[in-house]
């Protein structure tokens, strides 16, 4: 799918909405979290427009698949692998999903409780 002019994930990525960018290449850009949830919380998002997991394609695996390996590696560049982090990717009304393009939350830097709420 496109960008859409209404999503805020792809102002971000084009650079129309300000953001913390952390990191960009040609198919994924991660930015902090606006409003953290955790002392480290960076979002990994492809620059393409996906609704959301459900939305992904099987084509779409490597790119989902580098949306993690980007999560570590940040995780790596900001200290925090060591001592361990999490990844989270709320999908839908009741998964939690409010930005609808698909977006890999990095938190760290605080112990995580299980299960999630
Ligand atoms: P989710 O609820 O999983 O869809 O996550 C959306 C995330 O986007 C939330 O953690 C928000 O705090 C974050 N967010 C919303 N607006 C912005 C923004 N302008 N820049 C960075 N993060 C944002
Ligand atoms: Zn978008």
């Amino acid at each position: 799918m496109s960008a859409s002019r209404d999503c805020l994930f792809c102002g971000i990525v084009e650079g129309r909405i300000p953001g913390d960018i952390v990191h960009r290449d040609e198919r994924v850009v991660a930015f902090r979290d606006i409003d953290p949830k955790a002392p480290l919380h960076v979002l990994v998002v492809p620059v393409e427009h996906v609704r959301s997991l459900a939305d992904a394609r099987a084509e779409q695996a490597l790119l989902l698949g580098e949306l993690l390996v980007r999560a570590a590696e940040i995780a790596r560049e900001e200290g925090v692998s060591d001592g361990g982090y999490r990844v989270v990717v709320n999908t839908g009304d009741e998964g939690g999903q409010t930005v609808h393009h698909l977006h890999v939350h990095l938190l760290a830097g605080r112990p995580m409780r299980w299960p999630p709420g």
